[in-house]
């Protein structure tokens, strides 16, 4: 039996801690803040519940697959809710497409619906070759440990996976092979965000992500995603997991080997250390020994090439009534999308002027009062970077954006300042604060780079027993992802 040190008790530390309990190790997770979840927050006012980080379930066989082998069914613990409509999105022009949670076929129809025209069947087309993306990385590159280049390269033998994956091409430009209505380009576009990306320079790979959540389904848990965390949290207690909160791991110990962590407490022996705190902080400030940090030079200097990913201003709202023609997720496009990319990965960065913003409005009983909604409210944004670009501290900054985000939804016909009776918000800076993660970045790297995804940090390291998991490390961010990331990750470590 080893003796496991998780750092962070994020989604990815808790599912590695589980999978590697049912293996029989002795695991003991650390944890800098209070609880448990990492960006999986909650945030709560007079009866309202809110999500603060993921709103949107995708992929849910990741979870299945985790909680049946860590002990029973995932249905036993959550209420996995599925969403007839799962995104009502409104485009500058004012024409509304709302999505089925499921089915190609059902989501071509609705696209059909709205745009008319070839746009259903180019819909399907480019459906098509998203499955074949899906098909040709699912198991050797999401399902498998990242080697770096060499893990192109060992897709490049493969030709015809290869030429449906299009290695050279940008998200952007698949869109427009496949496309002629514009606002279509922009439905794709909003993808490359949930890697936290610029669909100018992301791969054309992330196609494969619409294709998910219309293939396998959008869920919400009932009283929300943070259940799916609780649920992980008292599955790693039955199992014995111990934790440790409010105590931060500030080194992590040994040369070539890891033999132990420093934390805020005191030393922590370890025979192995699998850190779900952010890539760029381990290699950054928690090596520190000069062995160390001389075998990870290489994967340090490789991190600083990459572009990091964006963060996200949120607004919580409980609001009195009802609002109609709003369904479970809400999206409002701007009239030109790129300059929100250009705000967050340009040279000058700044707070998006006309920001695609995002409403969760859960109609959950567990989330809202009768009478009344809890909004979550997110729009992309910059990371906190006090010196060369956004001060997300400044107080008065946040107030000022919360109100023009505020007018943004008046002047996209949805005015709810009447009816506000609490609000809060929080921005890259508390992300920051709460998570650790650098700047509030809130999938570690962004895929910005057509080879990014192969120069991820990867799971293994080069000291010996320390691995990564999580959305900093391979295969990226996104509760499916670093749940496939913990499964990498206690494979790679095996049976006690
Ligand atoms: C606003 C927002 C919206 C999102 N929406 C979605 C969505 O709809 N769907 C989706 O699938 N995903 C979404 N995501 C992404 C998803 O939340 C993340 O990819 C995922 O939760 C990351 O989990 P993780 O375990 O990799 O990292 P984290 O959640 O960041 O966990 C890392 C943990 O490590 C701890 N830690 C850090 N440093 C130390 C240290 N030195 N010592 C001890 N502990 C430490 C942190 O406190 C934290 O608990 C969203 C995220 C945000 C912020």
């Amino acid at each position: 039996m080893a003796n496991v040190v998780v750092i962070g008790a994020g989604m990815g530390g808790l599912a590695c801690a589980a999978r590697l309990a049912a293996k029989g190790h002795d695991v003991n997770v650390i944890e800098q803040s209070h609880t448990w979840g990492g960006k999986l927050g909650i945030g709560s006012h007079g009866g309202h519940v809110f999500d603060t980080g993921p709103s949107l379930v995708t992929l849910p066989a990741v979870y299945r697959d985790l909680f049946l082998k860590t002990g029973r069914p995932l249905e036993e613990s959550v209420n996995l809710v599925d969403l007839d409509i799962a995104f009502r999105y409104q485009f500058a022009d004012g024409t509304v497409l709302k999505m089925p949670g499921v089915g190609v076929g059902a989501c071509a129809q609705a696209i059909g619906d709205a745009f008319g025209g070839k746009s259903a069947e180019q819909w399907k087309s480019f459906m098509h070759r998203a499955s074949q993306m899906w098909s040709a990385t699912r198991v050797p590159f999401l399902e498998s440990p990242l080697n770096g280049l060499s893990s192109l390269l060992s897709l490049s033998y493969r030709l015809k996976d290869l030429k449906s994956i299009a290695p050279g091409r940008t998200l952007r430009s698949l869109a427009n092979h496949y496309f002629d209505d514009p606002r279509l380009v922009t439905l794709v576009d909003r993808y490359a965000t949930y890697t936290g990306s610029d669909p100018r320079k992301a791969p054309a790979a992330l196609a494969t992500v619409p294709y998910i959540e219309q293939v396998f389904g959008a869920y919400h848990i009932a009283g929300g995603v943070r259940e799916l965390g609780r649920a992980l949290f008292e599955r790693c207690e039955s199992l014995g997991v111990r934790f440790t909160f409010d105590s931060s791991v500030t080194s992590i110990n040994g040369g070539a080997t890891v033999t132990s962590v420093s934390t805020s407490r005191g030393d922590v022996p370890a025979h192995i250390v699998v850190a779900n705190a952010d890539a760029s902080l381990v290699y950054n400030s928690l090596l520190t020994n000069p062995i160390s940090m001389d075998l990870t030079s290489r994967a340090r200097k490789q991190l600083a090439g990459n572009t990091p990913s964006l963060s996200g201003f949120v607004g919580l709202i409980a609001l009195r009534g009802h609002t109609s023609d709003l369904e479970h997720h809400n999206v409002w496009f701007p009239a030109h999308y790129d300059a929100e990319f250009d705000s967050i990965f340009g040279k000058t960065k700044m707070p998006v002027s006309d920001p695609t913003v995002y409403v969760c409005n859960p109609r959950d009983s567990q989330m809202a009062p009768e009478g009344s909604e809890s909004w979550f409210v997110l729009v992309n944004a910059p990371r906190h970077d006090p010196d060369h670009g956004v001060d997300w501290s400044n107080n008065s900054l946040r107030d000022d954006y919360f109100a023009h985000v505020i007018g943004i939804l008046k002047t996209r016909g949805f005015d709810i300042d009447e009816r506000i009776t609490w609000s809060s918000t929080l921005t890259p800076s508390d992300l920051e604060s709460r998570t650790g993660a650098p700047g509030g970045s809130i999938y570690g790297s962004s895929s910005n780079g057509m080879r990014s995804a192969f120069l991820r940090p990867s799971n293994v390291t080069a000291i010996k027993n320390l691995y990564l998991v999580g959305g900093s490390s391979h295969p990226g961010g996104g509760l499916p992802l670093v749940a496939m990331s913990a499964n990498i990750v206690a494979q790679l470590i095996g049976r006690a």
